[in-house]
């Protein structure tokens, strides 16, 4: 950890009008840098160490669906949480993913400051330089702590993103059953 993480914390907490000596702050500072630096282990993180060759070789070319990855994050304008389910799929060519691995490639990337847009594309466009799928798509549905504790105050609000590669871009069948497996279908 940056050791003046702490302290900078315990400024934060004079600034608000806070005495960062009474009791039940005394150790604020230093677990506030704890919980932060782990909410942004993501930067940490390579694409390489965490698939760390768990790619194995298949004829499938069927899609492969993961559904429902919780997603913590940060937003970048405000530092607070959104959080939300990941849907990931993706159509092999000769190679699949390590089932746990789509779950931690979401994580990485999560677990740094984000906009929700950004993290979307991020996730789909590593699942397809790693896998060299012949197509990808992500789907991301998640709630924004700025808008349901400040500003608007919007409790029930879901901000939807997606982005589709390749096969799921192309062919609306492709993208129609991926929604529709996903439960997203109309
Ligand atoms: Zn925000």
């Amino acid at each position: 950890m940056n050791d003046r993480l702490p302290d900078q914390y315990r400024e934060i907490l004079s600034s608000i009008g806070e005495n960062p000596e009474r009791e039940g702050l005394r150790d604020t500072p230093k677990r506030a840098a704890k919980a932060m630096q782990y909410l942004c282990n993501g930067y940490g993180k390579s694409l390489e160490t965490v698939v760390n060759g768990a790619l194995f070789s298949s004829s499938s070319d069927e899609m492969v669906i993961v559904q429902d990855i919780e997603l913590y994050s940060l937003c970048e304008h405000h530092l607070l949480p959104f959080i939300g389910k990941a849907h990931v799929a993706y159509i092999p060519t000769g190679k699949v993913l390590g089932l746990s691995k789509i779950a931690r490639i979401v994580d990485m990337y999560a677990r740094r400051l984000q906009i929700q847009e950004n993290l979307t594309r991020q996730i789909a466009e590593a699942i397809q330089e790693v896998t060299c799928a012949a197509g990808v798509a992500v789907v991301i549905e998640a709630k924004h702590m700025c808008m349901m504790m400040r500003g608007v105050e919007k409790q029930n609000s879901v901000m939807n993103t997606s982005v589709m590669l390749g096969a799921f871009r192309e062919s609306s069948t492709t993208r129609q059953e991926f929604l529709q497996l996903i439960g997203r279908h109309k």
